[in-house]
């Protein structure tokens, strides 16, 4: 089994593993499991927040889908962080990180240095002599970054960070929830640490909250395991199930995304009303060419600055039909959103302008829908947006 849709489909799945044969895993909600001696431990199960049968299928499935040792699932991506956090960090340490990351990373980093003294420096790791010369300056426990990021779609090259962050001896983390591992592998390019927001592609029906992280670092695994149960953020055998489910058509969906992220992309990028594109499948984007190097494509997000005031953003995305107007991003279907008034309000507005966030910035989750509706749809309400002009 080497192949990705093979593995997600029958990873750590084996019929002949079950009592029954059954072709899809079980649920296993039993909080509790039995055992015949004081002594036996034979199954291994003693409580579900250590460990549940369900939730370990789901944790080795994860495991092979980033080539990785290790997998574990959380009840959230935030509380995957904090686990992480926790596992790696102590009262005064450093973490360097990429500038755009997600607004919750970013807050719980304050909430993690207002009450445990520690720094928390924010660099744009696009620029590898920046990354390079933040890390040289403060030597971090940590570097964090996303790539592709959220909602620039910046990209960072990884490779490059890899090497900057070990020469200083820190870890580096990526948070590979908008590549999803059907288009971007970090651990093989040399990342210690890959974090998903699993509630977004590797669940991809908006249904489940759901975080994990993966790695292979067999002592930071058993640290990870520790404080998954000292902890107890903890995925539920339900929402495993889920999951596991999701994933067998994950690299169908990453496809169809991405074939229509690209399309779309295109069509925005000849428009006049749009001031520019950004999606790393275009060639003008300035992490094109990294992003062709270290991924396998270029996955569903794509943001766009339109031309005029927020208030023709807003005319603009509430025009919009087949596209939802709702945050996160990820699911099946298409969904839009204006991060200025939506996931980034929360930044301060001068913050947001030095970053390039502006006002008429409208991000775009582009679903699996038939290619033509959401063409159609985009240019309804780009003439719906002319005739109020
Ligand atoms: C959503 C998201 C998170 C947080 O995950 P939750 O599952 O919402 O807790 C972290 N990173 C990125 C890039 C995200 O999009």
């Amino acid at each position: 089994m080497k192949h990705l849709s093979t593995k997600a489909i029958h990873g750590a799945e084996d019929p002949m593993d079950n009592q029954y044969g059954d072709i899809v895993t079980p649920i296993h909600m039993s909080v509790t499991f039995a055992k015949e001696r004081i002594t036996e431990t034979e199954h291994g199960y003693i409580y579900s927040r250590t460990a549940n049968p369900t939730r370990d299928k789901l944790e080795s499935k994860l495991a092979m889908l980033e080539d990785a040792e290790c997998g574990l699932a959380f009840s959230s991506g935030m509380a995957a962080e904090t686990t992480l956090l926790m596992a790696t960090l102590s009262s005064g340490s450093t973490i360097v990180a990429l500038d755009d990351l997600y607004g919750g990373t970013k807050r719980l980093f304050r909430i993690f240095s207002e009450k445990f003294k520690m720094k928390i420096v924010y660099v744009d790791a696009t620029s590898t002599s920046n990354l390079k010369k933040a890390v040289k300056n403060v030597n971090p426990e940590l570097v964090w970054i996303e790539t592709p990021s959220n909602p620039l779609l910046k990209i960072v090259d990884i490779r490059e960070s890899v090497e900057i962050a070990h020469e200083e001896n820190a870890l580096v983390v990526v948070d590979n929830t908008f590549a999803s591992p059907v288009f971007q592998k970090p651990l093989l390019l040399g990342a210690d640490v890959v974090v998903h927001s699993a509630t977004k592609y590797i669940s991809g029906h908006s249904d489940v909250l759901a975080g994990s992280i993966m790695l292979n670092n067999r002592e930071l695994c058993g640290k990870m395991k520790f404080l998954q149960n000292a902890l107890g953020a903890v995925l539920s055998a339900h929402d495993s199930w889920l999951l596991l489910r999701s994933i067998k058509t994950l690299p169908l969906r990453m496809k169809k995304h991405e074939e229509n992220a690209m399309k779309i992309a295109e069509y925005l990028s000849s428009h006049d009303l749009v001031k520019r594109v950004l999606y790393p499948g275009l060639t003008e984007h300035p992490g094109h060419e990294i992003a062709k190097r270290q991924m396998t494509g270029f996955s569903g997000m794509l943001s766009f600055e339109l031309r005029g005031r927020l208030k023709d953003a807003v005319t603009f995305v509430e025009a919009l039909k087949v596209f939802k107007l709702a945050e996160s991003l990820g699911g099946v279907e298409s969904l839009v959103e204006i991060p200025s008034l939506m996931t980034h309000a929360s930044v301060p507005r001068e913050e947001r302008e030095k970053l390039g966030i502006s006002d008429t910035l409208i991000r775009m989750s582009v679903g699996i829908e038939d290619l033509e509706d959401l063409l159609d749809d985009i240019s309804n309400a780009f003439h719906k947006l002319n005739k109020q002009k």
